[in-house]
């Protein structure tokens, strides 16, 4: 399975000098199996790069498909939607797959809102020209899709939940568990740990460093070392810090992947935009 990061930094898109090397897009990561079926997990501001790449392929020519799984539908997870080229291309047939968000609206509906003439031209998923699906599914469901195995889990991100995902193909896990927060890093909840177990990567929300966390305990996200107790307990092989804060330059995540893997034998990298991995 080959994995790209095309969005890995969490609230807002940055530009500037000092994020140059990790990338200022918002979450949007695509793998890719053996045999060439695609998946793609949220719609920040980084799909609308990987759009450009899909348009030169079957997606310019309206005769690609796509299943897209939605983490949660804060604007750093769907920004891309209403500019991801596929969607406007006949014939091309695309399935958004998600929970319902637990404030009690729809996920079609929250979408449906996101398109809605005062937030865009579009003016509603009905017009877009591409076949869109929007499917929700309840956390905890397990399904197949060409090429994947997925399964899914509610976790914890301050006053709400999101879905985390442990996503197999080729043999190979890839876990994402991104938006999320613990009641206490050090003890990861057993439906994140489930879906990491024995992972060849675990993609792990890293929104602050270890020495910020105290000051921003309860507004959902974690600090690195979270990662690291999630990797070691799960047996996980591999630990990608992600979901960078737009504070976060180049340099201090440097320094936060130093300091983190000074504390683990696990390896771990923090998430850049750029080429393909090899899971
Ligand atoms: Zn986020």
């Amino acid at each position: 399975m080959k994995l790209r990061f095309w969005g890995v930094r969490g609230s807002f898109a940055m530009s500037g000098r000092d994020y140059l090397r990790y990338g200022g897009n918002t979450t949007s990561i695509e793998l890719v199996s053996a045999a060439g079926d695609r998946l793609l997990v949220d719609l920040g501001t980084g799909a609308t790069e990987l759009a450009k790449h899909l348009m030169a392929s079957e997606f310019g020519k309206g005769a690609g498909k796509l299943p897209i799984l939605l983490s949660h539908t804060h604007l750093d997870h769907i920004q891309g939607l209403p500019f991801f080229t596929p969607f406007f291309i006949k014939g091309n047939e695309i399935r958004i797959m998600g929970a319902d968000p637990t404030s009690g609206i729809s996920l079609e509906a929250t979408l449906q809102n996101q398109l809605a003439p005062h937030y865009s031209p579009l003016n509603g998923l009905e017009n877009l020209a591409a076949g869109v699906s929007i499917e929700s599914f309840v956390p905890g469901a397990t399904f197949q899709l060409p090429g994947f195995s997925i399964t899914t889990a509610a976790v914890p991100h301050g006053s709400m939940m999101t879905t985390a995902f442990r996503i197999m193909a080729d043999g190979k896990v890839v876990t994402f568990l991104s938006d999320v927060e613990y009641p206490s890093p050090d003890e990861p909840l057993p439906q994140a740990l489930a879906l990491a177990r024995d992972a060849d990567l675990v993609i792990h929300d890293a929104m602050h460093s270890d020495l910020d966390y105290d000051l921003r305990k309860g507004w959902g996200h974690s600090p690195a070392r979270a990662g690291v107790v999630v990797a070691e307990k799960a047996r996980a092989k591999k630990l990608a810090l992600f979901h960078h804060s737009p504070d976060a330059t180049d340099e201090m995540i440097d320094e936060v992947v130093q300091r983190t893997s000074a504390q683990t034998a696990v390896p771990v990298f923090a998430a850049a935009e750029g080429a393909y991995l090899d899971v």
